[in-house]
């Protein structure tokens, strides 16, 4: 396989070792996770990752309790210890302040699960000491350039080419089957996964410390005439803000953004939160900020390489479900890929990433369409948005399966997404209702015909993302 003119040229690793089972470009919250089912399932796993050191960034720091449950499954629950994460309950979502208590829903044996939060490169540390302990992870810091080595003849990917850490000089890997975990960011998608990445807004992070929390233990989301603020405790004494910023953010250079946040978000927050959000935002020389985007999924069809964790499939974080997608792919490929003896049987491995593709959706559909749907209501940009935020807001206030079914398939624990569109559309009857409701009968006239506005725009909220699912 590797004895085309291309592949004589390319130059050799300094280590013995060159070939692997799997080469997994990667070691964040999916790359690392995947090394250790796969070397447990007895392969030579190459784990390739650009900078070891502990990230220090303001993503994945709550895991839903269908991520902790994924976590088990792979045995790596112990990464939970030791770094001071901290239980989630649930979440209560405050209105222009008037809060809903949203705890997650009872399982089926009656016992309600629990989230964790934590600081995100603790968390990394942790899954890559898991790595490094497995037998059978070779873990390599090195960079990966972008073009993966191809069999010239075949077109499959046979490895990577890549630069060690400290080293100049491009060495080539090869394996039989090259996994790209690379992130958001990834350099690599664009030769082989043709849909765009859209970014919908940013989130600026703010460490609080010491902050009093409206309720413990639990996620607050703080909903306004702007858009939504999400508000977590990440260890004993931090907390984390999230204020998401639509469109173009307010200058750091000129002070604009320290001065929106102080005058635009701080009066829409809780009481409590108030004074440490402000003392960080006063404290900070420059607040971090991420983009938040949407990625539909892609099924993996080039032969050799398999795309997954945020370089194949990203949705907005407002509802912290891309760890729990993450762990929960990794379970699946896992047991897909368990009785494929040899990696090279390429025919094979594509027949196991076509079941993959279509059994993630329980799970992954309808966290990708919940956040993108729960995030169009949060952040109600237009009246028609605002008529359906507030339908929604007095919806979870009805309680029962208002609130147990939508946190239910927040949390990754319910995966029928006949149950999200039920209740997407159960609130936007609603929303209309209340529309008329809180409007004089003089204007009923009115409110029919903006009714068809409200139900015409929940319908384009959801139906685009239920299609991109549906392909
Ligand atoms: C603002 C924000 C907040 C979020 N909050 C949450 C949350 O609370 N809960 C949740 O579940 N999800 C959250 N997410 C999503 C979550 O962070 C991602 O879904 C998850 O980290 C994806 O894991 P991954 O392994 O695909 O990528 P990553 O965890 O980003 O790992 C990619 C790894 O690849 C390495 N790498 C990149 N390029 C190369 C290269 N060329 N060579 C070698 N190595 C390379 C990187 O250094 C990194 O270690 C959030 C996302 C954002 C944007």
């Amino acid at each position: 396989m590797v004895s085309t003119p291309e592949l004589r040229d390319l130059p050799r690793p300094p280590t013995p070792k060159r070939s692997f089972d799997v080469a997994i470009i990667g070691a964040g919250i999916l790359g690392n996770a995947l090394a250790v089912a796969l070397a447990k399932q007895g392969r030579d796993v190459l784990l390739l990752e650009r900078d070891l050191s502990e990230p220090n960034r303001i993503v994945g720091e709550l895991l839903q309790p269908g991520g902790v449950r994924a976590l088990h499954e792979l045995g790596l629950e112990g990464c939970l210890e030791g770094i001071d994460a901290v239980p989630c309950h649930g979440y209560q979502v405050r209105y222009h302040d008037d809060p809903v208590h949203i705890p997650y829903a009872p399982d089926e044996n009656g016992v309600r699960p629990q989230g964790r939060s934590f600081h995100h490169g603790r968390f990394i540390q942790k899954l890559r000491a898991a790595s490094k302990a497995t037998k059978g992870v070779t873990m390599v810091e090195a960079t990966v350039s972008k073009n993966l080595v191809k069999n010239s003849a075949s077109g499959h990917i046979i490895g990577v080419r890549c630069t060690l850490k400290g080293t100049k000089d491009e060495i080539c890997y090869f394996a039989a089957l090259t996994v790209v975990a690379d992130g958001c960011k990834s350099n690599i998608r664009s030769e082989f996964i043709t849909k765009q990445v859209q970014v919908k807004s940013n989130f600026f992070g703010l460490e609080l410390i010491d902050t009093k929390m409206p309720l413990k233990n639990h996620g607050i989301v703080c909903l306004s005439n702007r858009a939504p603020v999400l508000i977590y405790q990440i260890g004993t004494h931090e907390t984390r803000a999230l204020v998401d910023i639509q469109g173009k953010a307010p200058s750091q250079a000129d002070g604009s953004l320290k001065s929106y946040m102080l005058g635009a978000v701080l009066p829409t927050l809780p009481e409590d939160v108030k004074p440490s959000f402000k003392k960080a935002v006063e404290d900070s020389k420059s607040i971090r900020s991420m983009p938040n985007s949407w990625l539909p999924p892609t099924m993996n069809q080039t032969p050799g390489v398999m795309f997954l964790g945020d370089s194949m499939n990203m949705r907005h974080p407002l509802t912290g479900g891309g760890m729990t997608v993450a762990f929960n792919d990794v379970v699946l490929i896992r047991d897909l890929l368990k009785d494929v003896e040899d990696l090279e049987d390429t025919d094979l491995v594509l027949e196991k990433l076509f079941d993959f593709h279509w059994k993630r959706r329980n799970l992954t559909s309808v966290v990708n369409i919940l956040a993108q749907a729960l995030y169009a209501l949060f952040a109600a940009n237009d009246p028609n948005l605002a008529v359906l935020q507030k339908g929604c807001f007095a919806y979870f206030q009805r309680g029962g399966v208002c609130i147990d079914h939508p946190v239910g398939l927040l949390s990754g624990m319910l995966r029928r997404p006949l149950v999200l569109y039920t209740h997407f559309f159960l609130v936007a009857f609603y929303s209309i209702w209340i529309m008329y409701k809180t409007t004089s009968p003089f204007l009923w006239p009115v409110c029919f015909f903006r009714s068809f506005a409200v139900f015409y725009t929940a319908c384009v909220v959801i139906l685009p993302y239920i299609w991109s699912e549906l392909q």
